[in-house]
């Protein structure tokens, strides 16, 4: 699994120093795709299929530019000065996999949108921290949602993080909130579970909505700039081991 997060941390790393005005989404994938394809490993979003959508997940990249959330379909336009684009990568590697997101800047962006960044970025590292063994999800969902609700922000509910191994999407649920009406769900971390981390903040209100009729990209009901950060870490004895980095 590290093999496969570093190849990931890898690819997101290079696509970060695409990053500026002029450049598309699909130069983004097709630059992921030609890594995915020289390490012999595999895209894991292309194909996926949802009950919502109109046709499988096209491409390697989740590319969300602005109110979109998730999954956004990489496309030929160009991105522009002041931009956001969240860029999602998963592979299988070896037959393990890896997932990771960051939200990108396209050249200068506004204040207000720079602090979503920075407070999305953090509720991540935040979380990340408090992660070890015989730690309820629940405490940690609890503090991602009050970090990004203390900054105005909201967390978004339909979306969630993940148990990630041999398959991209493995129990349990990982949420970024606490549900009071539904504790069941709630687990205690355990040395060796691995789990996509990767909270989803809307600059406005949490409610998403479908953004066109393909059923893919998942867009702020409001419109307002949406980020999302993730990492693949592992559980250990002695905390946290994120396997998503270079
Ligand atoms: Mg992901
Ligand atoms: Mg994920």
């Amino acid at each position: 699994m590290r093999l496969a997060g570093a190849l990931v941390a890898r690819i997101l790393a290079r696509i970060a120093e695409m990053a500026r005005p002029g450049v598309t989404t699909a130069d983004m994938n097709a630059v992921a795709e030609e890594m995915i394809a020289k390490a012999g490993a595999q895209a894991l979003f292309r194909g996926v299929k949802t009950r919502q959508a109109k046709f499988p997940f096209p491409a390697a990249l989740c590319t969300s530019v602005n109110e979109v959330v998730v999954h956004g379909i990489p496309s030929t336009r160009r991105l522009e000065e002041g931009d956001i684009v969240s860029v999602d990568c998963g592979v299988r590697l070896n037959g393990y996999c890896g997932d990771s997101a960051v939200t990108l800047r396209i050249g200068q962006v506004s204040h207000g949108v720079q602090r979503l960044l920075s407070v999305t970025q953090d509720a991540l590292e935040l979380a990340i921290g408090l992660i070890r063994p015989k730690t309820w999800w629940s405490d940690v969902a609890g503090r991602i949602q009050a970090h990004v609700e203390a900054a105005g922000f909201s967390v978004v509910r339909e979306f969630v993080g993940h148990g990630i191994g041999r398959e991209m999407h493995e129990e349990p649920k990982v949420p970024n909130y606490i549900d009071p009406r539904d504790r069941r769900q709630d687990f205690m971390l355990r040395s060796g579970m691995v789990l996509a981390v990767e909270p989803m903040v809307n600059m406005g209100a949490a409610a998403v909505v479908y953004g066109d009729a393909t059923g893919w990209p998942v867009v702020t009901q409001d419109g307002s700039p949406a980020a999302h950060f993730e990492h693949t870490v592992a559980v250990t004895d002695g905390g946290v081991d994120i396997l998503t980095l270079v």
